[in-house]
């Protein structure tokens, strides 16, 4: 008898990060393989941070535990970031340090989700959503969003898909993996919804600076007080900070979920890494230049990529406003190659292209697959070349 649990038995691996191991261990027996599976940006972590970090380790500070929720100077480092990026300032009792937004992301879901609770999850969306609602006996709603808006739910799918089991909604703005933006009004419609209803919005942030050709993010918590009081923000220096290694994400809220997620916290992971800790308070705010410079180079990447993809036989491409990544539609490049299943699809161009992409399954999307653009250039027009002589041969 297996000696699994049924929760392990029943999850699956994060489809991102084994898309990536895959195409790593290609690569290892010696193939030719150009990866575009994971949103990690491909710069190294801005020097003025590196150093922080090291001062950090010379001068002892982190040698030592911290409080299990975070650094009380890395709360207030928080509070100016939200302060000049979200124009609202928050209190250390709102706030809550932990290793990576995914791991805080699980922490709001073990606070807040009793068994059977709801969850509204708008699909396409990340990978590891609806595996972190099942883990803590939560049930995830998946929402179907069209193409035609741009991948993005409506309050009239909200509402079809409430019950009075509904507990929270998940919005992801930029979203990964549509790279979509939800604009002002239709942030400010959705949180009067959640309001009116008293369902918790999980606001997802985290590629909230990741946005290209004059876009604009709005924050949800932003909108008015109200909305404010009903939403937990989750952000992280991962994606801005070119940090993905460091391991930092943290949530902005009431203190009454917080200091549940921070109970999760001491009794989990303890503290995240002090140094990293200390890292973090130089990144949200020391000098910002590193920042709107890698902004830029990933603005160029899409500005030259996307016309190209759109080039590809069968590949249907909405022009994203954030994040880094690419969510083509491949359902007529399907049919032309002989496929019904996008993992297959995916699995061809990996063994013929030698390109490696995040077939779309694994976000809520069979009939699209995923490229992330946060690698340079070269790479980026040389794997979309392979793709189309693959498609033409
Ligand atoms: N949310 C989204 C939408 C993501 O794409 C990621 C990717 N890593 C995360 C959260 C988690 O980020 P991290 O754990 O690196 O902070
Ligand atoms: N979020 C990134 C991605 O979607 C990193 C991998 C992960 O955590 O899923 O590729």
């Amino acid at each position: 008898m297996t000696k699994l649990s049924n929760r392990v038995l029943e999850m699956e691996e994060s489809v991102t990060l084994a898309a990536s191991a895959r195409a790593a261990a290609l690569k290892a027996e010696g193939r030719d393989i150009l990866s575009l599976t994971l949103g990690e940006p491909d710069f190294v972590t801005p020097k003025n941070i590196q150093d922080a970090a090291i001062k950090s380790i010379q001068n002892g500070k982190a040698s030592f535990y911290t409080a299990a929720s975070g650094l009380p100077e890395l709360k207030d480092a928080i509070n100016v970031y939200m302060t000049k990026f979200y124009g609202y300032s928050v209190a250390r009792n709102q706030i809550v340090v932990g290793s990576g937004a995914k791991f805080i992301l699980y922490a709001f879901f073990a606070t807040v989700i009793n068994p059977g609770d709801e969850v509204i999850i708008p699909t396409p969306c990340w990978v590891s959503y609806v595996d972190q609602v099942k883990m803590v006996d939560g049930v995830p709603v998946t929402v179907q969003t069209v193409e035609s808006n741009d991948f993005k739910v409506t309050v009239e799918q909200l509402e079809a898909a409430r019950t009075d089991k509904t507990k929270a909604i998940l919005l992801n703005s930029p979203s990964n993996p549509t790279g979509m933006i939800y604009s002002r009004d239709e942030l400010q419609a959705i949180g009067e919804w959640a309001v009116e209803h008293d369902i918790l919005i999980l606001a997802d942030d985290i590629y909230g600076r990741l946005v290209y050709n004059g876009n604009e993010f709005t924050a949800i918590s932003s909108l008015s007080e109200a909305i404010r009081k009903q939403t937990v923000v989750v952000n992280g220096v991962s994606k801005t900070f070119s940090m993905t290694g460091w391991r930092m994400g943290f949530a902005v809220g009431e203190p009454e979920i917080i200091s549940g997620m921070a109970k999760i916290i001491s009794q989990t992971t303890s503290n995240l890494a002090a140094v990293t800790q200390y890292a973090s308070i130089e990144a949200l705010t020391g000098d910002q230049s590193s920042i709107e410079e890698m902004r830029q180079a990933f603005e160029e990447r899409l500005n030259t990529i996307y016309p190209l993809l759109c080039e590809v036989p069968g590949f249907e491409v909405v022009k994203p406003q954030g994040a880094f990544y690419l969510f083509p539609n491949v359902k007529k490049a399907m049919e032309m190659k002989g496929f019904n299943d996008v993992n297959d699809f995916t699995n061809a161009l990996l063994e013929e292209a030698e390109v490696a992409l995040v077939t779309g399954a694994g976000f809520g999307a069979p009939e699209n697959v995923r490229l992330s653009y946060a690698t340079d250039l070269d790479t980026l027009k040389e794997a979309v070349r392979r793709i189309k002589a693959f498609m033409e041969a």
